[in-house]
């Protein structure tokens, strides 16, 4: 099959920010040098950049995992488009293509499975997604949103001004403006393309399938560590609406952090999660296929043990349900205890008021009587 045409601009955008990162970086490293400010500048913009895809590209805007107020929308759009990767509506647009036909090579812009270079990279290089290049349809919700529109409007104004003004500026008054734009500029942006890009390619290679293997999706706790928490990308693809990639409190997750802290002050709000019962369910099933695999392959009397198997897991899952209805009815219950306390303490408020007032109203009564009394 004829590939379709190179797309120019993209490749020479690639070509030249990795050559001078390649070369251009380590050059003036050897005869410049790179002062602390400049690195702290660099990974600062790099966690700030990266977190602004992960935390606002994803999860914010392509899966509605959670709310957030107009001062973290502007900021993760600011912080998003200083990585070069398309504007939020084109981005998400993407994504949630991805989600919807992962893994089928015509339909899915990264599918892993076309390989490594194609969902790293590749798919960007040539037009293979020119039929809906501005077919922004399944993105019908972000188009309400002003500052998704502000920053697909204006998104190269953006770009320049946020990326290279910000470096320059800071690298003016750090005395090397050269020196700030080569590191915390374009080599960060090269580093935050590939850490994001490991998120379509590697992510999809490498690692366990915990909870699905519909799709090539993959766990994997080192690849978190790159990716600003999203290397638990199997739990991802099957339960896509959490706000959360790494569910258990020691996954190394510092989007879901970052999300989870603003909330404390009010900044994101309606944190979604999936039930912790359809979370256990899934990984029960995974668990199954693979002891009845393991079982074929390795027993005489496999027939026998797989009976068993699928016999303690029918079990499994009903106790498991037993125990979140439970679990869930005591919850409902609680709320209902505590609204009721709360009811009675403002019953008890208002009580002690309409005591007040009427003591009062007692002694001015008793007064003008005492007065009218002695007026007579
Ligand atoms: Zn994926
Ligand atoms: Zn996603």
């Amino acid at each position: 099959m004829k590939k379709p045409p190179i797309i120019k601009f993209n490749v020479a955008l690639f070509t030249l920010l990795t050559l001078i990162s390649v070369v251009g970086v380590p050059y003036w490293a050897l005869t410049v040098g790179f002062n602390s400010f400049e690195i702290l500048t660099t990974v600062f913009l790099f966690f700030f950049t990266g977190m602004s895809i992960t935390a606002g590209y994803h999860r914010l805007w392509s899966h509605k995992a959670y709310d957030a107020n107009p001062i973290v929308r502007f900021v993760l759009a600011v912080g998003g488009a200083m990585t070069l990767q398309n504007s939020i509506l084109h981005w998400a647009s993407d994504h949630r293509v991805h989600h919807r036909h992962v893994d089928v090579n015509d339909k899915d812009p990264y599918s892993a499975k076309r390989g490594f270079w194609f969902s790293h990279i590749g798919w960007m290089l040539r037009e293979y997604q020119a039929a809906r290049y501005e077919d922004y349809s399944n993105c019908k919700d972000l188009q309400k949103d002003k500052i998704v529109m502000w920053q697909h409007n204006h998104y190269v104004a953006i770009v320049l001004i946020a990326n290279f003004g910000i470096t320059a500026l800071l690298g003016y008054f750090n005395g090397s403006i050269v020196g700030m734009i080569l590191i915390a500029g374009i080599c960060r942006i090269v580093l935050v393309h590939h850490v994001t890009f490991f998120i379509n390619s590697l992510c999809h290679i490498w690692g366990k399938q915990t909870y699905t293997d519909a799709n090539t999706a993959r766990d994997n706790g080192v690849l978190a560590l790159f990716t600003f928490g999203e290397g638990y990308h199997n739990y991802h693809h099957i339960f896509e609406y959490d706000y959360r990639n790494g569910i258990k409190w020691w996954h190394y997750d510092p989007t879901k952090w970052l999300i989870k802290s603003l909330s404390f002050i009010g900044w994101t709000r309606n944190l979604r999660k999936c039930p912790e019962d359809r979370i256990q369910q899934a990984k029960f099933t995974m668990q199954l296929q693979s002891a009845k695999e393991n079982a074929v392959k390795k027993y005489t009397n496999a027939d026998e043990i797989v009976a068993k198997l699928e016999a303690e897991y029918e079990l499994l899952i009903s106790k498991c349900n037993e125990y979140y209805n439970s679990k869930k009815r005591l919850m409902r219950i609680q709320q209902r205890q505590l609204k009721r306390t709360v009811d009675a303490i403002d019953m008890h408020t208002k009580c002690e008021e309409l005591k007040i007032a009427f003591q009062e109203q007692r002694s001015r009564f008793n007064a003008m009587r005492t007065m009218s009394l002695q007026t007579a």
